[in-house]
């Protein structure tokens, strides 16, 4: 089954509803969406692919921020986004704390290139995140899971990702899940609690974390990174370093 983005195109400013808003961890919750005209998922999408949002009220003028889709495409029906409240942050710190379901929210989309492509990609597909750079792979591995072996998709999917400590974990049910899957291995390291003894690594992405989880498996392998620039810098230098070509290195800023 091939994965297209773009059968259906929204150009203008859509009207999403918000349906359901699940908490996720102390600072980070997940809005559901459909879209107000149509009562459905109104586009198609790529997994990775985010959404511009445009808040009109917030501010004398209108503020725009994107968030990247945590469902995936087959999740047909609706759209999900998954909004961590940065520190004093202007919109995260809204949608993490007013908006309720039957919101509407204007959204433009969907954008953006930080995806899997079957047509170009390797069979083997690692990604490197942390905090809420996990989202893009979220969907991704969502998309990808039941689909792993077949045309345009990959082979086997890894995800070595950081949060804090067990309370900042995000969207975990179904990572959790899509762990257990025997070709997708989920790594998962806590930066200030150490919980080595429930399967966690311990401590922040660096070197010694990639070569212990990455190692020299850098052939047929393409790798996507998301998160702070100091973990996307060091996961490009270190599969660099392995030889891996620039088109098979794909990074995606939330700056
Ligand atoms: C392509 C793309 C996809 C994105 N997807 C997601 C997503 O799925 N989930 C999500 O939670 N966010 C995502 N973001 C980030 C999001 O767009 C906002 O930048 C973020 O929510 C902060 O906006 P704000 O208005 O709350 O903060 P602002 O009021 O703009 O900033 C407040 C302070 O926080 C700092 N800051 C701003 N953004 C960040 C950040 N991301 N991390 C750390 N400090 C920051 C600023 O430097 C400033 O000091 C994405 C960004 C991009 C460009």
């Amino acid at each position: 089954m091939k994965v297209t983005a773009g059968r259906r195109l929204k150009r203008g400013w859509m009207p999403l509803k918000v349906t359901e808003v699940i908490t996720e961890n102390h600072d980070t919750r997940t809005l559901i969406m459909v879209n107000e005209e149509e009562g459905c998922r109104a586009f198609d999408y790529t997994a990775g692919q985010y959404l511009t949002f445009r808040f009109d009220d917030l501010a004398p003028k209108p503020i725009v921020r994107s968030y990247t889709m945590s469902s995936s495409p087959c999740q047909e029906g609706y759209i999900a986004v998954t909004v961590k409240e940065i520190e004093d942050g202007f919109v995260s710190k809204h949608l993490c704390t007013n908006v309720k379901k039957g919101d509407i929210l204007k959204a433009r989309g969907p954008i953006g290139a930080f995806c899997y492509d079957g047509s170009k990609d390797h069979k083997n597909l690692t990604m490197v995140a942390a905090g809420s750079g996990v989202t893009p792979f979220v969907s991704i591995l969502r998309e990808y899971a039941p689909l792993l072996g077949s045309e345009h998709a990959p082979e086997k999917m890894r995800l070595l990702v950081s949060f804090r400590s067990t309370n900042d974990l995000i969207c975990w049910k179904d990572l959790e899940s899509l762990g257990k899957h025997p070709n997708i291995e989920i790594v998962t390291t806590l930066s200030r609690e150490d919980r080595r003894d429930s399967g966690f690594l311990y401590g922040r992405i660096d070197n010694s974390m990639l070569a212990e989880v990455i190692g020299d498996q850098c052939d047929d392998t393409t790798f996507m990174t998301c998160g702070p620039d100091v973990i996307m810098d060091m996961t490009v230098n270190y599969v660099m370093s392995k030889g891996v070509k620039p088109e098979h290195m794909k990074q995606e800023s939330f700056a």
